[in-house]
């Protein structure tokens, strides 16, 4: 299971109701930050400073990487002790080592920034994190989780059969790790459960314009974070400035077989966003808009619960 956390949602400028990008996905055991929009630091606090955690950043665009300054601020001054890693365009290595040296940006956790490029940037048991290109202003990425079970149902029948004690091997075995019998006879997980179901998957595309890329990391996925800055009326300026427009994200999302579409990231002109919702209902009915400290949850099973902070 995931909660998705939208901790900022809005446009470039942001506003009271909607900060500057940033999307926590939260697993029992890890914190993924999706860009750090200005001020997220106060939102991100509560989700625990000492978790394991790692943020990536898709572009070098202000608006969503201004807030690492002050998460590693924060994290410091309130003591966090195990390492950060966070993962982007190269020139953040720069960019946060000039800030260690000339604002004493200095942290008392071991800070790690790595320049990426195309591919499986990070994984952590059964999950893992693919980046890929998409078409912004400049090198920019988009980002898919993906969260696979370790085994299928557990098969108590199986494991008696093969004499298996009742106990923590077959915890084990649960938890997908293979066990050793005291007659050296080793059991795997697969032994004793059925196939392992499907895996969640989660896209996020950051800036783009509809292109290739986001349309395969979007292929089957549970759930498609996708911009919309612009409503159809603006396409020209969408286009331009590197952007998508509601009925173009919603467009990949029915082409792609998406579960949900959820639209972030639309510009402030657009007010509470209804606008941007009605045009992509038009295309994908399954839309829903980010709203800052919305939740969502993603269950194993493809079950999506939504949370809105206003109701
Ligand atoms: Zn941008
Ligand atoms: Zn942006």
């Amino acid at each position: 299971m995931v909660d998705i956390h939208f901790l900022g949602s809005g446009g470039s400028i942001p506003t009271e109701e909607r900060r500057h990008p940033a999307i926590l996905l939260r697993h029992e055991a890890f914190n993924i930050l999706w860009d750090a929009g200005e001020a997220v630091q106060m939102r991100l606090e509560p989700f625990g400073i000492n978790r394991k955690m790692i943020v990536c950043i898709t572009h070098r665009h202000p608006d969503h990487c201004i807030g690492l300054t002050g998460i590693l601020l924060r994290f410091s001054l309130l003591g966090r002790q195990k390492p950060l890693e966070i993962f982007g365009p190269k020139e953040l290595i720069p960019w946060i080592q000039m800030q260690q040296s000339t604002i004493n940006l200095g942290t008392t956790f071991e800070t790690t920034v790595y320049g990426i490029e195309e591919g499986i940037i990070w994984e952590k048991d059964f999950a893992t994190i693919r980046s890929f290109e998409v078409d912004h202003r400049g090198y920019a990425l988009g980002y898919e989780f993906t969260l696979s079970k370790p085994t299928g149902k557990f098969l108590p029948e199986k494991a008696k059969e093969l004499g298996i004690p009742k106990g923590g091997k077959w915890g084990q075995l649960a938890a997908g790790e293979p066990i050793e019998l005291e007659d050296g006879t080793v059991v795997n997980p697969s032994d004793v459960s059925l196939p392992a179901e499907k895996g969640i998957k989660i896209v996020y595309s950051g800036d783009t314009r509809p292109c290739d890329n986001i349309r395969e990391a979007s292929r089957g996925a549970n759930i498609l974070i996708h911009e919309a800055m612009y409503a159809e009326e603006h396409s020209e300026l969408a286009a331009e400035r590197g952007h998508s427009t509601a009925k173009q994200a919603a467009q990949i999302a029915l082409e792609c077989d998406v579960g949900l579409l959820i639209l972030t990231h639309y510009s402030p002109r657009y007010e509470k966003g209804d606008v941007i919702l009605k045009e992509a209902m038009t295309v994908f009915q399954n839309t829903i808009l980010a709203k800052d400290l919305m939740k969502v949850t993603l269950s194993y099973d493809g079950h999506v619960e939504v949370i809105d902070p206003e109701n």
